[in-house]
């Protein structure tokens, strides 16, 4: 029988000695790579067999089997898959190169790893990281049972194999070993390997290991010298006589023999317990699994256990756990929390593209029908399938989200922990924004500090003249809650959400409404629903103040955008509020806090101020008339609208340029208030405030020394 002698491909030599030669620790991925193309084959027999099941019958058991063999330093893999034709041998492994050849070389020069050989297709060839020749045994059902065999070195040989083992159908792959790769002759390693790569390869995976044991076969020289022995120890067995000893004396002696045996042990015997039907799986096992993915050491808050048929075809298990990780937020660490299996056989759990970011936090599998075994990171990313698989598990796990949100106190625990995704998720996916939104909830005017409320049950109390939904922004409860902001709505009886994350203003500006109704910020410039006597009432004054507008324009100059008369004030006699499209003052104080934020985005987003006067408010009242009497340029208008100005920055949520200054005016208020004469400390500081001398003249009010 003589073998034919075959060239490799030369981008497959090239290859070949790569892999031989790269100094790579991380070897044992060969076991992988061979066991998923034994499931492949598997998976194509079966295929196969489902238009004509005899061609199962060259072999029924569809099986891997894994033999290490320590005497003759073998690693035997044989499956029970579609086997290889000659041509199938001399194309596939060896002559014909993929595309994957060339591109997995170019990889690695640019420091890929080796242990992404299988997504390049070419697999097979990392059983050279380990042996030194590799003899292929192969029966197709449509060809004789031919062996393919080759130590690398630009040629491989193969012949046709009547005296061999019969296969009968599939693939024997014969490794044999590297003298320092006998390690992966070892029951335990070969079983750490499979449990780690291919614990869910849906194929039975059998490990035939020798087991010495031992057996009792009569002992001949024993019997020969048993006078003797008798002898010697006749005192002793005396005392011990008994019925079995009795028996004993007639039997024959035995010695014991150790023998060795083959045995076989199924190494994935757990079965991928999302290929299971959902129904039959109790909470305990869920858990379990949960637990062996996510290693938590507390079970999973909820759980979605789902398949999609159709087009495209794949089952998935989604959990949400019960606390967010300590590096929730962290975001260059790369997240392992879903596992991406293909027909059963573990990809990778870095698909950066299988959920996105705002969902990093639900753990689980998905086994996909549909993707290709070689997918490569990048072709992953680029993948359609991916796009839908995605897609789809957003969906469900939406849906199970508002499964939580039916029982409040689950909810609870899972908006504690997972809120701020909630909201990122409204920032960042405009396809599920209005979905997400539902999930949303803040403490309000109507709810109270403590207590939340979903922006549908808002909408339930909304009055019906009120059209739209309004919020105020802001640090803290404590800081909204009592804002001068909130007076007209809550006399008009409109309720307000409390925004008060960081991340709440970024998320509403995204949303922008919610079923139908515009989101509005109550911090800035906003039309609020009036009735036509409040829009006449409105009008009139604001002709009578425009006056009094414009010389406080004059006064506060670039301070301020403009200066309006505001029906929205109702206790307070002024506020700032900002222009709509710039930032709040909320927003500018969290941009003010970005330690590495972009300073030339804040001259054209800072806010906008406008300085809103209320024309009820006896202090208005009254600094009309003084500046009717005096003008603008005297020197208590300019102190009290300064101060005005000031205060009314502090309380609508914004800091002070100034603060020294601004202390200052409020001390001569106090001083003024005590009757306490400073003059002499306040001769010095305004001389040290500003450049124009003090002219404190007596009759003028303390007020205008400081301007
Ligand atoms: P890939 O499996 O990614 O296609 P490989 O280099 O691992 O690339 O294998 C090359 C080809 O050899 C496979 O596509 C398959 O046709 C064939 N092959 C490898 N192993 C087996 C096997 N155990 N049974 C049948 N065919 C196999």
């Amino acid at each position: 029988m003589s073998g034919e002698t075959f060239e490799f491909q030369a981008e497959i030599s090239q290859l070949l000695s790569l892999i031989i030669n790269t100094v790579y620790s991380n070897k044992e991925i060969f076991l992988r790579e061979l066991i998923s193309n034994s499931s492949d084959a598997l998976d194509k027999i079966r295929y196969e067999a489902l238009s004509d099941p005899s061609k199962l019958d060259s072999a029924k058991d569809l099986r891997v089997d894994i033999i290490p063999d320590k005497e003759n330093k073998t690693l035997t893999l044989r499956d029970t898959g579609i086997g290889m034709t000659k041509a199938d041998l001399v194309n596939n492994l060896g002559t014909i190169a993929r595309s994957g050849t060339k591109q997995f070389m170019e990889a690695l020069t640019a420091g890929a790893d080796i242990s992404m050989i299988g997504q390049f297709g070419v697999g097979f060839y990392s059983a050279y990281l380990v042996a030194d020749s590799v003899t292929v045994v192969s029966k197709h059902n449509d060809d004789e049972q031919y062996i393919w065999e080759s130590s690398a070195g630009g040629t491989f040989s193969i012949k046709t194999d009547t005296e061999g083992e019969q296969l009968g159908r599939g693939t024997k792959i014969i490794l044999h070993m590297k003298d320092e790769q006998t390690d992966y002759l070892n029951e335990s390693k070969i079983k750490e390997v499979v449990k780690k790569h291919s614990e869910f390869i849906s194929y039975p995976i059998y490990l035939h290991m020798m087991k010495e044991t031992e057996t009792e076969v009569p002992d001949e020289d024993a019997e020969e010298s048993k006078t003797e022995e008798e002898g010697d120890e006749k005192k002793p067995k005396v005392e011990e006589v008994d019925d079995d000893e009795e028996e004993n004396k007639d039997k024959k002696k035995t010695k014991k023999v150790k023998e060795s045996k083959m045995e076989e042990e199924e190494l994935n015997k757990t079965k991928p317990i999302w290929t299971r039907n959902p129904s039959d799986i109790t909470a305990e096992e869920y858990g379990a699994f949960y637990k062996s993915l996510s290693n938590d050491w507390e079970d999973h808050l909820a759980v979605k256990h789902f398949s999609v048929e159709g087009q495209l075809e794949f089952r998935a298990i989604l959990f949400v756990p019960k606390r967010a990780p300590f590096d929730l937020f962290e975001t260059k660490k790369t997240k392992n929390n879903i596992k991406l299996y293909v027909r059963r056989v573990f990809i990778t759990d870095d698909a950066t593209d299988l959920i996105p970011e705002w969902l990093s936090f639900v753990k689980g599998v998905v086994d996909s029908e549909d993707l290709p075994l070689n997918l490569s990171r990048e072709t992953l990313q680029q993948n359609k399938i991916m796009k839908v698989i995605k897609k789809n598990i957003v969906k469900k796990t939406l849906e199970l989200f508002n499964e939580i949100a039916e029982d409040k106190e689950n909810f609870d625990k899972f908006y504690a922990a997972f809120g701020k995704n909630i909201k990122l998720g409204v920032h960042e996916d405009s396809q599920n924004r209005q979905a997400l939104a539902k999930l949303l909830r803040y403490s309000s005017t109507k709810a109270g500090a403590d207590d939340m409320t979903s922006l549908q049950d808002y909408i339930t109390r909304m009055p019906e003249h009120q059209k739209n939904m309004y919020y105020i922004t802001g640090e803290s409860i404590k800081a909204v809650e009592k804002s001068p902001f909130l007076d007209a709505l809550k006399n008009k009886n409109f309720e307000v959400l409390f925004l008060v994350d960081p991340i709440d203003e970024y998320a509403f500006t995204q949303l922008k409404e919610f079923d139908g109704k515009k989101l509005v910020d109550i911090t800035k410039d906003f039309e609020l629903e009036e009735t036509d006597e409040e829009k006449k009432t409105r009008e009139e004054e604001e002709k009578e103040f425009e006056p009094l507008t414009k010389s406080l324009k004059n006064v506060l100059g670039d301070k301020v955008e403009k200066v309006v008369v505001s029906h929205k004030l109702v206790g307070s006699p002024c506020a700032i509020r900002t222009g709509q499209f710039g930032w709040s003052a909320n927003m500018e104080r969290i941009m003010k806090a970005q330690a590495l934020r972009d300073t030339s985005m804040s001259s054209y987003m800072s806010s906008k101020k406008t300085f809103e006067i209320s024309p009820s408010s006896p202090i208005i009242k009254e600094l009309r008339k003084k500046v009717e009497a005096d003008g603008e340029a005297d020197r208590t208008v300019k102190s009290i609208t300064t101060l005005l100005y000031e205060t009314s920055l502090l309380v609508s949520g914004f800091t002070i340029d100034e603060p020294a200054a601004y202390a200052e005016r409020i001390h001569k208020l106090v001083s003024l208030g005590l009757n306490v004469d400073e003059e002499v400390e306040t001769a010095e500081e305004a001389g040290k405030e500003d450049d124009k001398p003090a002219e404190a003249a007596a009759g003028e009010s303390a007020m205008e020394e400081v301007d």
